[in-house]
Parts: structure tokens; sequence; C-alpha cells
């Protein structure tokens, strides 16, 4: 979106606003504030990027209207004015103004004499947030002298799955949102009074951090935000340890007990066929295995050389490693299960085999999300990562280069650009690490409870 003078509104300030006046208001005047963008998050953004720019093709032969650069927005609504008169009937990235607000829509379709606006999300479907922005396109389109006969959003269609070359009709979903932007029009008008106060503030809005500084989205103002806040002692309840609960739980663990994790990629636009829309695509495990009680730990793990060869090698070496006997523990069992359930469907001649490893699951979850065994610094979570510091407060993801699933996906995923072999070994270095944290940290929780039984 590009930038506009400090008083003025565009489609996503306005979306700031309405998420929080002190979001926008940071946005505007102490942008120098907002926190990194992850390697996660920029991944996001970029697949919305691409998107957008893939869904041009159902409606080919546009004019484009995109500025040269994020100061050029004057010269895109003069272009874009100036596209429409000339006769042209498919504009992409169209920029429209009025009275200091600035829009642009992604595609404007010109049909039977009309225009029609589309606006792509990279979603799988349409959010209320979506149709309050599009709302705010309708209103500074409309007023600005366009007359539109429909307001769209172009999606991805979650039930796609590619065979071949992409098939565009099928791998998106056209949704006119006409009635619900037409409702919210009042709405926008007095919203737009409200955020264009808040600009002529002097300083920040007065707002506590509260839910809505994670809905809609994750507001980018939370490191700031929550500077000099005290953070107070954890009272999520008492500490319960039902041992007998405990106990019937790890009798249900049979040797070799293996420890197990998975590490996923996902693309917005399927790249392979019988690949969907952001299909969680396994490329990484780890396993710890214990052969018997006080037995040393032994680790095994896989990592696929980049996307392309990533379901293959993983179920071939999954099945290798795990072997045919034993529980094999997980951290939140739906997630492991059903990417093995996915691999089935990929692989049918390895039914079986894959069948024998989801009917040796054993979720080491459980005992916390029942809370048979909880302590207050859990914070009334039974995440891994609250569980694992509050059992072994020595083990800590901090100091690792990649601490999170959701860097690790788009690292990876994003690794078979980087042509410097050296770093490409630091990061598969970085990788391992991570997901072999995950494992070892099952291993030290599954101890801390056997500790409790004596
Ligand atoms: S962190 Fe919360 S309170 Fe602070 S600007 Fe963002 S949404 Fe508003």
């Amino acid at each position: 979106m590009p930038l506009l003078s400090k008083h003025q509104l565009s489609k996503s300030t306005f979306m700031y606003g309405c998420q929080c006046p002190k979001r926008l208001w940071l946005h505007k005047f102490m942008p120098q504030v907002r926190d990194e963008m992850s390697e996660g998050q920029a991944a996001i953004f970029q697949q919305g990027t691409d998107v957008g720019m893939l869904a041009r093709e159902l409606f080919p032969g546009g004019v484009d209207a995109s500025p040269a650069t994020n100061y050029d927005y004057q010269q895109s609504v003069a272009d874009t004015a100036r596209y429409m008169q000339e006769g042209h009937s498919v504009i992409y990235e169209a920029a429209f103004q009025f009275e200091g607000i600035l829009c642009a829509i992604d595609i404007m379709v010109k049909q039977n004499e009309k225009w029609v606006a589309y606006e792509v999300k990279s979603s799988t479907k349409v959010k209320p947030t979506f149709v309050q922005d599009a709302s705010l396109q309708y209103h500074v389109i409309t007023q600005s002298g366009i007359a539109l006969s429909d307001i769209a959003i172009v999606h991805l269609n979650n039930e796609y799955v590619r065979q071949g070359p992409l098939d565009m009709q099928a791998l998106f979903s056209i949704s006119s949102i006409w009635n619900e932007v037409i409702e919210l029009q009042d709405f926008i008008t007095e919203k737009i009074v409200e955020l264009k106060k808040v600009l002529k503030l002097k300083k920040a809005p007065d707002i506590e951090m509260g839910a809505h500084c994670n809905n809609p989205y994750a507001c980018d103002f939370m490191g700031f935000c929550s500077e000099g806040i005290e953070v107070e002692e954890p009272d999520y309840g008492e500490v319960n340890i039902d041992q007998d609960a405990l106990k019937e739980f790890v009798g249900e663990l049979e040797y070799p007990l293996y420890f197990m994790d998975f590490e996923t990629w996902m693309a917005a636009v399927p790249e392979y066929d019988g690949h969907w829309p952001y299909r969680s695509v396994p490329f990484q495990f780890s396993v710890h295995k214990q052969a018997h009680p006080n037995a040393a730990v032994e680790h095994f793990d896989y990592l696929a050389e980049g996307p392309e060869s990533s379901q293959r090698d993983f179920a071939e070496q999954l099945m290798a490693v795990l072997g045919e006997q034993g529980s094999i523990v997980v951290y939140n069992i739906g997630f492991e299960k059903t990417r093995i359930r996915e691999l089935i469907c990929d692989f049918p001649h390895w039914e079986d085999a894959l069948n024998t490893l989801n009917d040796r699951l054993v979720d080491l979850m459980r005992p916390f999300r029942s809370k048979h065994y909880y302590l207050p610094e859990m914070q009334g979570s039974y995440s891994i990562k609250k569980v694992l510091p509050a059992l072994v407060p020595s083990l800590s993801y901090e100091h690792l280069t990649i601490n999170n699933g959701g860097d690790a996906s788009s690292i990876f995923y994003n690794l078979r650009k980087e042509e410097d072999a050296a770093k490409v070994k630091e990061i598969r270095a970085a990788l391992r690490e991570y997901c072999g944290l995950d494992t070892w940290a099952m291993v030290k929780i599954l101890e801390k409870i056997n500790e409790k039984l004596g």
C-alpha cells in the first residue's frame, strides 16, 4: 500500500484504526517502535502478494496502475482515471481517492458497462474483516464517482487438489459480498470521522492491552505497549498432582519409547500434485528413542533436502526409525496423526505400516490438558511452551536461532533460494537443533512425571 501523509487514511490504516486507535496512531507517528517481523510473518505476507499476482490470471490482459514507488500514489489514482477514460476493461491495483482517503483495489473489471471490484485474499474463506475493508473500498470508489455493480472477494478454494498444471478456475473461488458491504456503509462513514480525529491527536490514545491486540490480527506494537507493564505472578490455580491418573498414563507406555515430532511446510498455492492450498507437508522429524527404562536415549532425525522431495523420503525414513513395536510419544496427537493419514493417501502401498504407526501414538499432552499434573507456572496452559519451563526450567528455546514452528516452516521453504552453501549448512543445523529440542523436551517431561511416581 502506498505511503500517505500522516493525516490521511488508507485501507490498511483504516483497518488498524478499527482494531485499535492506538495502533493507527503509532503506525502513523511512531513507526520506529514497531516489532520486528518474524520469518513466519514475512512468509505469510509474501504469500499474500504472490496470490494477488496469480489471481490476475483470472482476468487477463489488464493494465497495471500500481505505483512505481511507495510515494507515487497520486500517480496511481491519475493512471486509474486515465485507464478508465481510455476504455480499458481490466485494471490491476486500481487506486481511488476521496476526501483524503486512498484505496487501491486488486482488480477492477468492466462487465456490461459497469464496474465490478475484486479484492484478492490468500485465505480460504471470507472473513468478517475482509468485508469491513471492502466496505471502505466501496465507500471510496463510489464516492469518487465510479458506480459499482458488484464487489467480491477472490480467495483460495481449499477443496482444490492439484493434478498437473494449476487450474486457475478451480484454485480460486469468487464470493460476492455486495449485501454485507452495503449494510456497513453507515458504520464506515462514522468510523472515518472517528479515525480522522485520532490522526489529529498530539499523543497516542491511552488504550490498555487486551484481547483486541490479537483480533483480528496480532498487532505489531505489542513489544512497545507491553514495555513497563509489571508482569504479575500467575495465579491460575493450585498445584495438582494426581498420582493415580499419572500412574495409569505411564502404565500405557510400551518400551521401546519413541519421542517424535514433525515439522511441516505449507504453501498457499499448491506446488505439487496431490497438494491443496495450505497443505501441511512434513519435511523434518526428530525421534529420541529409549529402549527400556533408564536406558541411554538415542537420537535420530531427518531433514529433507527440499520441499519437492519431502514426503516420500520422510515416510520411508520415519518407518525405518520407528520399527514395529513400542509407544510413539508425541505432544498434541492430532497434528502427527493427521500428517500420517495424509501420507497414506500419498502412498497407499504403505497403508498398513503407516496405520500401525498411528495406532502406537500416545499423547504426552494428556496429563497436562486434564490437569492431572498442574503447576501454577504453567499459567493455565498445557502447551509444551509453558509446560516445559514449568517442569524443566533449565531447558529453553530462547537461545535457539529458530525457536518456533512457524519460523522453521518458512525458513525451510525459503532455503531453496539460498545460494551460499555455508549459510545453508548453518540453517539446516539450526532446524535440526530446534526439532531435536522438541523431542528432548518430551523425554525430560516424562522423566518429571516418573519422578512424581517415585
Ligand atoms: S498492542 Fe494492543 S493496545 Fe497496543 S497498539 Fe496494538 S492493539 Fe493497541
